[in-house]
């Protein structure tokens, strides 16, 4: 039995097997091969077993996303039956006598580099996709399986670090737990435990020696334990269960108003990443959605997600939740969450670089496909847009500018368009303090505490060594939390939280008294959330 401390950024117990999520890139050697008809042999086998790969997974992105979304699996499929594409594989396993891994790579740098010299943004973005299907025949050759494929069994995810392009690509209904050497409270990682509920802990020593062994996750006392002796599994198999049983006495919150003992009244709401995260939501029994990140349609494509695959996301979500009001936050990419497609430059500080609103006021294009199909899908339910990383009034003008236009554009096509509000997310001093200003021009106030905190105590939120000077009740946030809710009731818009302090059982009693609105969590917070609040005087 081995126990690695760490830091706890959801609570929980869970018990199961663990495997060590490696990356994927895998290493190539090259080696003098004499017999070249047995390695274009193997690379002809491998190449079969990445065709079928790529059909499970087609099937699997039909269902999960629909037709649009699994498409560039065939697209994938097509590229490894290019007859160029092979024959340079075996030209190259020929002619130099090199092992097929070698000769694969060789390759696929190559149409890589010639793709990406191309003049043409389409055939561009497929420079990652011969990459990526060169990645996938070189991987098997080595003998390795799919690092995010998380097999039938549910595991506790061990890991260095996990980027959002690589939990976006897992099987949820199989994680039962994140334990990562990196991270913070705040990393993405961390927001998606709280999400789908499951214990997380970041800052824990891990390696891949615990790979295949049980663990615990102890989400209470910040422990994993590997290979516990029958006892300490006994005693933890008790505390699940205690666990569980609180967790259905809180059932019975469900169905009620959120609302105090004198009368006031809170909107709570949860927060969600992807359409799948739905089911919890209805769950939870939340009183909306105040948060929906729609950057998972970015970053589990390939390429740019088109207005038809986002009409289809956002109107499913908008009719899963009736009349519930659904607040969908565009585009907000850079920082921690890069995407290749969109060939953004390297930034020596990407958190105060081009991310959020300022990828969508420099690709008006993009911005005005997510703007389309948003609208669209405000038909079919009650919609509200959210825009990130906003900073002055001359933005949310300029914002509103685009947005108009592309609401005339669509009722001059004869679509039918909601009534929408459109608010911004107070997550930069700048709008905190400009809060004044910024209420005369929007529909309501969500402020985004994660990076409200980082920049108003000018620490990086995924920076795992500063979580001791790391307050996330600071004074100086909670004073333009205050300040954001005052300056927003004075012009009669109403403001609500949607970071993770807003799910701070702490701070609830508060955030109720400064005259918060709304809270906007993840949907395993709003029961215990809405048992204090009804329990206020
Ligand atoms: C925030 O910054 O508080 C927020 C909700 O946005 P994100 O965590 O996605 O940056
Ligand atoms: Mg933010």
């Amino acid at each position: 039995m081995f126990i690695c401390n760490g830091k706890s950024v959801c609570k929980g117990i869970a018990i199961g097997k663990i495997k060590f999520y490696a990356k994927t890139s895998q290493a190539v050697v090259q080696r003098k091969i004499e017999d070249t008809e047995k390695e274009k042999k193997r690379y002809a086998q491998a190449k079969k077993q990445a065709i079928a790969e790529l059909e499970c997974l087609y099937e699997k992105a039909r269902k999960e996303a629909g037709e649009e979304s699994a498409e560039i699996f065939h697209v994938h499929g097509m590229l490894l039956e290019d007859e160029g594409y092979n024959d340079s594989v075996n030209h190259t396993i020929e002619t130099q006598q090199v092992n097929a891994e070698y000769a694969v790579a060789l390759t696929g740098d190559h149409y890589a580099d010639m793709f990406a010299n191309m003049d043409d943004d389409y055939f561009k973005a497929r420079s990652a996709d011969m990459k990526d299907i060169s990645e996938r025949v070189v991987r098997i050759l080595n003998g390795a399986a799919d690092s995010c494929d998380l097999g039938q069994e549910p595991v506790i995810i061990a890991a260095e670090n996990l980027a959002p392009s690589e939990t976006i690509r897992m099987d949820k209904s199989k994680l039962i737990a994140f334990v990562t050497k990196e991270g913070s409270s705040n990393s993405h990682t961390a927001i998606l435990a709280r999400t789908m509920g499951i214990p997380a802990l970041v800052s824990t020593a891990v390696d891949d020696s615990c790979n295949g062994k049980i663990g615990i996750v102890d989400g209470y006392e910040g422990k994993f334990i590997i290979d516990p002796t029958e006892d300490i599994l006994e005693s933890y198999r008790a505390k699940k269960a205690a666990d569980d049983e609180e967790k259905a006495l809180l059932q019975q919150m469900k169905g009620k108003e959120t609302v105090t003992g004198s009368g006031k009244k809170i909107h709570l709401c949860a927060n969600i990443g992807h359409p799948s995260d739905l089911a919890a939501v209805l769950e939870n029994d939340a009183d909306g959605i105040g948060l929906f990140r729609s950057e998972f349609l970015y970053l589990e494509t390939e390429d740019y997600p088109t207005e038809e695959q986002q009409f289809a996301a956002y109107k499913k979500v908008v009719q899963t939740m009736g009349g519930k009001k659904v607040i969908i936050r565009t585009l907000d990419i850079g920082a921690d969450k890069q995407v290749k497609y969109f060939s953004l430059d390297q930034e020596a500080n990407p958190a105060l670089g081009l991310r959020g609103i300022r990828i969508c006021l420099t690709r008006e294009d993009i911005f005005r496909t997510q703007l389309r199909a948003l609208y669209r899908a405000s038909a079919y339910g009650n919609l509200s847009i959210m825009y990130p990383m906003i900073i002055s009034a001359e933005e949310v003008l300029k914002i509103k500018e685009i947005s108009g236009s592309v609401r005339e554009e669509l009722i001059a096509e004869g679509v039918t368009v909601g009534n929408v509000e459109e608010g911004i997310m107070i997550e930069t001093p700048a709008a905190a303090i400009m809060s004044d200003e910024l209420a005369k021009h929007v529909d309501f106030f969500s402020i985004g505490t994660n990076d409200l905190t980082q920049y108003t105590l000018a620490m990086d939120r995924q920076n795992e060594k500063l979580e001791m000077f790391y307050n996330p009740h600071h004074p100086a946030v909670l004073r333009l939390i205050q300040m954001v809710v005052d300056n927003g009731h004075r012009e009669g818009i109403w403001t609500g939280i949607c970071g993770e302090l807003g799910a701070d059982t702490c701070l609830t009693e508060q955030f109720v008294k400064m005259g918060v609105d709304e809270l906007s969590v993840a949907p395993g917070n709003i029961l215990p959330i809405r048992k204090i609040i009804c329990d206020m005087k």
